[in-house]
């Protein structure tokens, strides 16, 4: 044995106390316990203060609960919208026994007929069905529809959404043939009509979630899609459901005559990961049928959560999301006053005026004005990743060197008293901010 292998420290000079009250003392000797063994095996054993990093590194990894002050109210990264108490107790009792596949007479009911019957309340679809997310609906949609046919996309809307999505990529792993028609600014409807033919099996438009084309572009109405023939799937990814800035709703959609359309459960909708798939009976039905359909199922958590959710909207309660994008400039402005007199003397810091986002593909290329508290640090990357690095973790952001705290996304669920802490706590971690 070499000596830095010998060298190595025991267990329990690992487990600092300010580990163990922080994260349990059972989790610090696990992870202790795994690095030691680890490092035992290596041909370069770590020194003592990389190995206590280390372990800090893995007890703070992992899904922690988050405060989102980043101005972005759909963060895909922070698991997009919150849930509304409702919805979190409803999930929340149907982890124990729940009547997810009985109906009223106690006979085998049919998973999701109560979301779906509130979808279609809500926009007026013939039918709805439910999916684990959007893109597990866009890919059932053009299997169902189009396996070993050819599906028409305009080259406007071959477009990446991220996280690996891309519409060419997603359309050979649902076995459909792509035929590009159209060019990137500008696609006119007779280019969709000159490509329709006997092994068309679906048109695809996809909603132009994270980009905006301007200047000379032109692209063919949907309602003289919907009217060629062909089954029209659309992709809304967003899936606005009232009217706002440039986004077209579900309902409008369906009433240009789309057969299907595909949107997000945790987008705009503000509730669970889902994908919502709402259109005309014949092709629905489709759908249902279809083996892949079992494998997408989403689970009665997530359909408990959904239909709390949906029933927010039919009896016009906003839910968190929806509250963050309406809540007015001057709500946030009293809002981040009260944040700002919190603050002991010494902490510099104004009110401000900033650029958030919506997010989640919505609204593309336009931000959202709001108001965050603006804190001086002599070292803002320091104060930012300290607030991160705890539970619950503040997303932050800088701006101009200083540290920027976005009040759209935290008053709403009721978070401010909790980001406050955090970030006192943080503050005096770091560092006086008033020299
Ligand atoms: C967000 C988005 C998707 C993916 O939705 P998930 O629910 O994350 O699977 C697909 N298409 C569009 C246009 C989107 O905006």
């Amino acid at each position: 044995m070499d000596d830095s292998r010998r060298s190595l420290p025991a267990v329990h000079e690992l487990l600092s106390d300010e580990f163990c009250e922080r994260h349990g003392h059972d989790r610090v000797a696990m992870w202790a316990r795994r690095l030691l063994e680890r490092a035992r095996k290596s041909s370069k054993p770590p020194s003592k203060p990389e190995l206590l990093k280390e372990l800090e590194r893995c007890l703070a990894g992992g899904l922690r609960p988050a405060i989102n002050a980043s101005g972005v109210v759909l963060h895909t990264n922070l698991g997009r919208a919150p849930w509304s108490d409702a919805a979190v107790q409803a999930a929340l009792a149907a982890t124990s026994y729940c009547t997810v596949e009985l109906d009223a007479a106690g006979g085998r009911g049919h998973r999701g007929s109560a979301v779906e019957e509130r979808l279609v309340a809500l926009t007026g679809a013939e039918a709805a069905v439910v999916v684990n997310n959007c893109a597990a609906a866009v890919m059932l949609c053009l299997r169902a529809l189009a396996k070993d046919r050819e599906v028409i996309v305009s080259r406007g809307e071959l477009v990446e959404i991220g996280g690996g999505f891309r519409v060419p990529d997603v359309l050979e792993e649902s076995g459909c043939r792509l035929v590009e028609v159209g060019t990137t600014n500008r696609t006119h409807l007779t280019d969709f009509r000159d490509a329709v033919g006997e092994a068309t099996g679906a048109i695809l438009r996809v909603h132009h979630s994270n980009f905006r084309q301007t200047g000379f572009v032109a692209e063919a109405g949907l309602d003289k899609l919907c009217a060629l023939g062909p089954p029209v799937v659309v992709d809304a990814g967003s899936g606005a459901l009232i009217a706002m800035a440039g986004e077209i709703r579900i309902q409008e959609l369906l009433g240009s005559g789309a057969q299907l359309v595909c949107f997000s459960g945790d987008k705009l909708l503000g509730g669970p990961q889902a994908g919502i798939i709402v259109g005309q009976h014949r092709w629905v039905d489709l759908l249902r049928r279809h083996p892949l359909m079992r494998a997408l199922r989403p689970d009665k958590v997530t359909l408990a959560a959904l239909q709390s959710t949906l029933d927010d909207w039919l009896t016009g309660r906003a839910v968190p999301c929806q509250k963050m994008i309406q809540t007015s400039q001057e709500e946030l402005r009293q809002v981040v006053q009260g944040w700002l007199n919190a603050l002991p003397t010494g902490v510099r810091a104004s009110i401000e005026e900033v650029e958030g986002a919506i997010g989640g593909g919505t609204v593309p290329g336009r931000s959202w004005p709001s108001i965050a508290l603006a804190i001086e640090s002599p070292s803002p990357v320091c104060l930012r990743e300290h607030l991160l690095a705890g539970e619950p973790a503040v997303v932050a952001r800088i701006s101009h060197d200083r540290l920027l705290l976005d009040a759209r996304t935290v008053a709403p669920v009721g978070q401010a008293g909790a980001l406050l802490e955090r970030l006192l706590e943080a503050i005096s971690a770091v560092g006086d901010t008033g020299s």
